[in-house]
């Protein structure tokens, strides 16, 4: 996978930590008791956990291009949860190891330090509590939690931010005064940037509006949209995806964003997307009719963000054709040919998607190749098949894009056949 540990990950990790490196000098010398060594503990999770919880924040801002250097904004996501998950479970230690270090001295003290009825204690808890409330369905708690109630709760998590900063005010006397204040008021002010950000402007002025001109069907449960901006047309590269809201009253999904990867060449005046029905919003975009508004948000994602010097092979499963569609179209009008092997997985004859245009586009590159794996006559895509059809694929960069089961399978089979991790490129189509 690209980016594996990239720059922009170093730097985030890096703020994150720096405000609990800079406190160890302060507990350092008075570690030479356990009680001492416990309530070093239990600071020390506590000043970590608040600063991986705003950096989890400040990541949540969602400009585009800011996901770019971080490999897209799936891998943006999956440094944001993993940033949260370490801060809930440094959170919740942080009063545990403070009052085991309390008891040590007796057992009221350690009840008092749990339970104090000072305001910054209970600022704490309250922002605790809030939190595994808000968080218990990202860790699956009460089963797979329905996206967009996850999302209006996760939300909310927002606000424990300003309780956990309260409390760290209040009560935190780790770190001298000036370089507390420094640390954590910048980790604050890109917090709630990011948040203000989300949350306000883009909500009003970081989406464009769209009327939907075309409706096609490539198979019975798929549809392509072609979206003719209103005011300003949208720049993005191929492979890029986009938020779509609809703006159709009363209709399902009705101001629900979903992301959608653009199928269009950059280079064409409109927008499309081809969107297949996995649920109730996407099955309700198969009957948009013709002048629906929709507002865009985007571009988001790096799938395709280097030009390798080398052939490539794509991978495609189902409706993760998209991106690649996308390359294909921009290569036909750009009158330029491709040198890439392109498996496109499906299920029968009936759900190959765009067979024509991707037959015809094919037909006319000499380097390049189309295969169907037909997943009804070989089974699951294996190491075997790729390397029958495509012997070189070792030496190829190659990029794959499906549902999750495909690109497991696909990682397997691929590593087996020697691609490099660093030679391949995924796309996952889902956030949570
Ligand atoms: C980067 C990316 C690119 C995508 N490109 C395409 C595409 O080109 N064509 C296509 O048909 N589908 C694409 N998808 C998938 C599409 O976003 C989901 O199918 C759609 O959001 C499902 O919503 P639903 O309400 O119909 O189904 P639901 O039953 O509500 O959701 C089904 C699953 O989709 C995911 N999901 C639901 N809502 C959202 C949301 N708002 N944001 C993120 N994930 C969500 C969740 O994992 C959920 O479990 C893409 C997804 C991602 C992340």
């Amino acid at each position: 996978m690209r980016h594996p540990k990239g720059f922009s990950h170093v730097a985030v990790w890096v703020l994150a930590l720096l405000p609990g490196v800079l406190a160890l000098p302060f507990l350092w010398p008075s570690l030479d008791q356990p009680r001492e060594v416990l309530n070093a503990l239990g600071r020390i999770t506590g000043i970590w956990g608040l600063s991986l919880l705003l950096m989890a924040a400040a990541l949540c801002c969602r400009v585009p291009g800011f996901d770019r250097p971080f490999g897209g904004l799936t891998k943006l996501w999956q440094l944001h949860h993993r940033l949260g998950a370490i801060a809930f479970l440094l959170l919740l230690a942080h009063p545990l190891l403070l009052s085991f270090a309390a008891a040590g001295i007796s057992l009221d003290a350690a009840v008092s330090t749990l339970f104090s009825s000072q305001p910054a204690s209970v600022w704490g808890w309250v922002a605790l509590l809030a939190l595994m409330a808000f968080m218990a369905p990202s860790f699956g708690f009460f089963g797979e939690p329905e996206y967009q109630r996850w999302k209006w709760l996760h939300r909310l998590s927002g606000v424990t931010v300003i309780l956990a900063l309260l409390h760290t005010g209040l009560l935190s006397r780790t770190l001298p005064g000036w370089l507390a204040w420094v640390l954590w008021s910048t980790l604050a002010l890109l917090a709630i940037s990011a948040l203000s950000y989300r949350w306000l402007y883009a909500r009003w002025r970081g989406r464009s509006s769209y009327r939907v001109t075309r409706v096609t069907h490539p198979a019975r449960d798929v549809v392509e949209l072609t979206l003719a901006p209103e005011r300003q047309r949208l720049s993005y590269r191929s492979g890029q995806f986009i938020y779509l809201t609809p703006d159709r009253v009363g209709h399902i999904g009705h101001r629900e964003e979903h992301p959608y990867t653009l199928s269009s060449a950059p280079d064409e005046q409109d927008l499309r997307v081809a969107i297949k029905d996995l649920g109730d919003a996407s099955h309700a975009m198969l009957t948009v009719p013709e002048g629906t508004r929709l507002w865009v948000e985007g571009p988001y994602g790096d799938f395709f963000a280097s030009n390798p010097a080398r052939p490539e092979l794509w991978v495609a499963g189902g409706i993760g054709i998209t991106p690649f569609l996308g390359r294909v179209r921009e290569a036909v009008r750009a009158g330029r040919p491709l040198q890439v092997h392109l498996i496109d997985c499906v299920q029968d004859e009936t759900r190959f998607l765009f067979a024509d245009e991707l037959k015809g586009a094919f037909e006319g590159w000499p380097d390049s190749q189309l295969t169907v794996h037909y997943f009804y006559r070989e089974g699951p895509l294996n190491q075997a098949f790729i390397k029958r059809v495509c012997p070189d694929v070792a030496d190829r960069a190659v990029y794959v894009c499906g549902p999750l089961p495909l690109l497991e399978r696909a990682r397997e089979a691929l590593s087996a056949c020697g691609v490099p991790a660093g030679r391949l490129v995924t796309e996952e189509f889902v956030l949570l």
